[in-house]
């Protein structure tokens, strides 16, 4: 096994301090990855041996400030830094100069996964169920260490160099309990009905925005799609969505179970963990073959 410079020898076992301290010259900065609302994200390499490939975020401090986020990105920084499942884009660290802060991030080589979304138009039943199954897997992971993600869309999903599903940003995950749980955020079509009448909410929204993800990635729309916000709400008030002829009963019976009004009638991790549509394509080992009893 190689070293990994950014994990090994980095932390001090029981304090999260790192032994450390990383510099820009530390990298050797390679090709752009994307452009964030607060800077660019950079593929790099440490230039110490064995070279270790990562992304590197560019926050500038100035417009994390104008843009009154500093709280929310000291809130991603150390919910994620203290994270680690294989579906949960790792935070190694960070470090900062005078105009900026660097986030030391996991390199999800395949990019982003709304763009074999959008390219495709939409994703197979078993492609869907696999990624849904992963998403299952890191939210059951989430929320036992009380962590609720609350802004999970496709936009915030990167893929690993094998496929493997990341969930990334973390600006608006909160630890639960809180009690500054009703502000609105996240994106209006995967808002529960709870948040878009600004009551109280729990890790159970979590659950709804998986039933909405497993909706647009098999029908390559939202459920709720409206071309204005207060229709939208209404619908999501109203739960009131349709499923095309293409979609499988076991597919419209998981999302039926997560698209409840009532956050504790929403099929809890434990019963999307082993529910029929994600069994029926279950991959054997991790990317192993499927079953061969199965279609
Ligand atoms: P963000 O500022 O997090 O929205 O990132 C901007 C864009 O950079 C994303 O939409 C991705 O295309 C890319 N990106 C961000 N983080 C990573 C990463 N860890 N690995 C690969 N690409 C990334």
């Amino acid at each position: 096994m190689p070293v990994n410079p950014l994990t090994d020898n980095t932390y001090i076992t029981n304090a999260q301090r790192p032994l450390k301290e990383w510099h820009l010259s530390d990298f050797e900065i390679g090709r752009p990855l994307g452009k964030g609302k607060f800077g660019r994200v950079y593929m790099v390499r440490t230039k110490e041996e064995p070279k270790f490939v990562l992304a590197l975020k560019t926050l500038y401090k100035d417009e994390i400030i104008q843009g009154r986020v500093e709280k929310q990105i000291r809130r991603e920084i150390e919910i994620q830094q203290n994270l680690r499942h294989p579906n949960v884009l790792r935070l190694y660290g960070y470090f900062h100069d005078a105009n900026r802060i660097f986030l030391m991030l996991e390199f999800a080589g395949k990019g982003e996964l709304y763009r074999p979304l959008s390219r495709a138009g939409r994703f197979t039943e078993r492609r869907s169920a696999r990624y849904i199954a992963q998403m299952a897997d890191a939210l059951s992971y989430l929320h036992a260490k009380h962590v609720i993600h609350r802004d999970i869309k496709p936009e915030n999903l990167l893929l690993g160099l094998n496929g493997e599903l990341k969930i990334a940003d973390f600006g608006w995950s909160v630890h639960a309990p809180s009690n500054r749980r009703t502000t609105i955020c996240g994106t209006c079509d995967y808002l529960p009905p709870e948040m878009v009448e600004h009551k109280q909410h729990d890790e159970k929204v979590d659950l709804w925005a998986l039933g909405v993800l497993s909706y647009e990635f098999l029908c390559g729309k939202p459920p709720f799609e409206e071309p204005d916000q207060q229709a939208t709400y209404r619908r999501i008030k109203e739960v009131r969505y349709s499923f095309p002829t293409y979609v499988s009963p076991e597919a419209k019976d998981f999302i039926s179970r997560l698209l409840q009004y009532e956050p504790p009638k929403r099929m809890p991790l434990s019963e999307v963990l082993v529910h029929p549509w994600l069994e029926k394509y279950r991959h054997r080992g991790s990317q192993g073959a499927p079953k061969a009893s199965s279609s």
